[in-house]
């Protein structure tokens, strides 16, 4: 039991170490924050302002990217003249 306790103990402390940096505003919400000591650091990344410099973390579970999709109207009769024509060359 007490190596069970001590080996948690081991694991949160690596947090605590210096390595890793606190989590930033964008943060909020993820999945993956940890709280230590009242200090919250992400379980993926030492650095969690790096992962946010380029734009959404890619390991957010709070987060997704947009992704922009561009509709294209297709005039039917110019579609229709289009495919006809297609046939001919
Ligand atoms: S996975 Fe990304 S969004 Fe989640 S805490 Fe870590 S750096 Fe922040």
């Amino acid at each position: 039991m007490a190596k069970a306790a001590a080996a948690a103990q081991s694991g949160l402390e690596k947090y605590t170490s210096g390595g890793f940096k606190t989590v930033i505003e964008q943060c909020e919400g993820c999945g993956r924050v940890v709280e230590v000591e009242t200090n919250r650091y992400c379980q993926t990344f030492l650095s969690p302002e790096a992962k946010w410099r380029l734009g959404i973390c890619n390991f957010a579970t709070h987060a997704k990217p947009e992704v922009i999709t561009a509709s294209v109207k297709v005039n039917p009769l110019k579609a229709s003249k289009r495919a006809a024509n297609k046939g001919k060359k």
